[in-house]
């Protein structure tokens, strides 16, 4: 059976129902919204919205602490949600899934209660170049704090982690290999497989920032065999504030925790200390994002579907889209795509020769389009590309064929209305 229909899974989402559709200006169709910034953070479907809703409508009550058959009730949909993680990602057991705000909070206790308790001075942390700042900045200040060394993994001219260069950058001396599955920028699905292959054979321990991934793969930790796996719900169709870290359980038992207060302790004595709890509370110290974690557990069983579709149909359509939007963009002369040939999911970054990209951005914007221009946290991307940001359009399965020809429509009216010589930009230049 076919379960992925674009319209059925479109009309899903309230925002770009309301928004999105077609007006009528000028005698000629033009949409209110085209909401082309899904690596940013997706839309949310009506049911996990009303999920979220129903929680504090309902069910509100804080976990794990209260006998009372309110707070019974939450603690279930809480634990629900992870066990329902873990199956999401393949993962051993429900104790390897900890609750963080996202992401980035996932690598900073990784870093902070790992690396920074075993980092040496010397030893070596391997990242890409294309990482996002959420995955590099945390390895700077530890290794900072232990005398560590950063050495990048360069990309291929197609945007790829280059795999054939990992046999000088991951050696003896590492200990850490953190890389994007995706990355928020070249929309390449990097060769991870071979990765953590390499890392494990220099007994070193692999973080993936699946953040961009989640929401077009599936994605089974065990099969991948790395360390840690860390992703933010709010790139999946769920709310903001909530993500996760995924860890193996051995080494999740070796770390400290990462804040300390309620829920992550066992016993608390003026004379005799603290124990900790077990895992995963060790890492979730205070009152959780319930409301969220429950509408996260929503998202996951609205995605997970799609994602399992034997005939691919999801998956199908977003490279429909994909190839649409490269193909029109390609045939536009001013385009620079930053890396060459067609990203693996939607996700296409590129500049535009003669003109600013905020210029452009903003005056999409005027027409209704919500792209991104920037660094788009990968400064140090840029620095490798030699340019000091770029365009990002970032589709999902609610986009749709006609927005990206009427992004396209709108991107060469500009071009034409806003031609910008490049002695403007010298002018521009010499008065800074
Ligand atoms: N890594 C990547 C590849 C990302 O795209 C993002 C979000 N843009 C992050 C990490 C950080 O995610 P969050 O802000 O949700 O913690």
């Amino acid at each position: 059976m076919n379960i992925f229909t674009p319209h059925l899974f479109r009309q899903q989402f309230p925002l770009i129902e309301s928004h999105g559709n077609s007006l009528i200006e000028k005698g000629a169709l033009v949409p209110s919204l085209v909401y082309f910034d899904n690596a940013a953070t997706t839309q949310k479907p009506q049911r996990v919205i009303d999920c979220q809703q129903h929680y504090y409508q309902n069910i509100n009550a804080n976990v794990h602490r209260a006998s009372h058959q309110l707070s019974t009730k939450a603690t279930f949909a809480f634990e629900k949600a992870r066990s329902l993680v873990q199956g999401f990602i393949g993962a051993k057991s429900v104790k390897e899934i900890i609750w963080t705000k996202g992401a980035t909070e996932s690598i900073n206790i990784i870093v902070q209660s790992l690396a920074r308790n075993t980092l040496l001075p010397g030893d070596e942390i391997a990242l890409c170049v294309s990482e996002h700042h959420a995955n590099i900045v945390p390895w700077q200040i530890v290794a900072e704090q232990t005398g560590a060394v950063i050495k990048v993994i360069p990309i291929t001219d197609h945007g790829y982690l280059d795999i054939e260069q990992i046999d000088n950058i991951i050696g003896e001396k590492t200990k850490f290999v953190a890389c994007a599955h995706i990355s928020n920028v070249l929309g390449r699905i990097n060769p991870i497989e071979q990765v953590i292959a390499k890392a494990k054979a220099v007994g070193a321990i692999t973080i993936v920032d699946g953040s961009q991934a989640v929401a077009h793969l599936t994605i089974d930790v065990q099969s991948l065999d790395c360390d840690f796996y860390v992703f933010s719900a709010h790139k999946m169709y769920g709310p903001t504030g909530i993500g996760v870290l995924y860890g193996k359980r051995a080494l999740l038992e070796k770390m400290s925790p990462y804040q300390a207060g309620g829920e992550m302790i066992k016993t608390v004595s003026f004379t005799q200390g603290t124990t900790f709890n077990s895992l995963p509370f060790k890492f979730e110290a205070g009152t959780p994002n319930i409301a969220s974690v429950i509408a996260f557990a929503e998202s996951i069983s609205f995605l997970s579907p799609y994602l399992a579709d034997a005939s691919h149909a999801y998956k199908f359509f977003e490279q429909k889209l994909v190839q649409h939007c490269y193909q029109a963009l390609a045939n536009i002369e001013q385009v620079n795509f930053i890396a060459k040939g067609t990203p693996d999911i939607g996700v296409i970054a590129f500049t535009l020769t003669g003109h600013h990209n905020h210029d452009i951005a903003m005056s999409l914007d005027t027409e209704g389009i919500a792209i991104r221009s920037g660094h788009h946290c990968a400064m140090p991307l840029m620095t490798h590309l030699h340019i000091d940001g770029c365009l990002r359009v970032s589709l999902s399965a609610y986009n749709t064929i006609a927005e990206i020809d009427y992004f396209i429509a709108c991107l060469k009216k500009i071009l034409l209305e806003e031609p910008f010589s490049q002695s403007d930009e010298q002018a521009m230049k010499e008065e800074l």
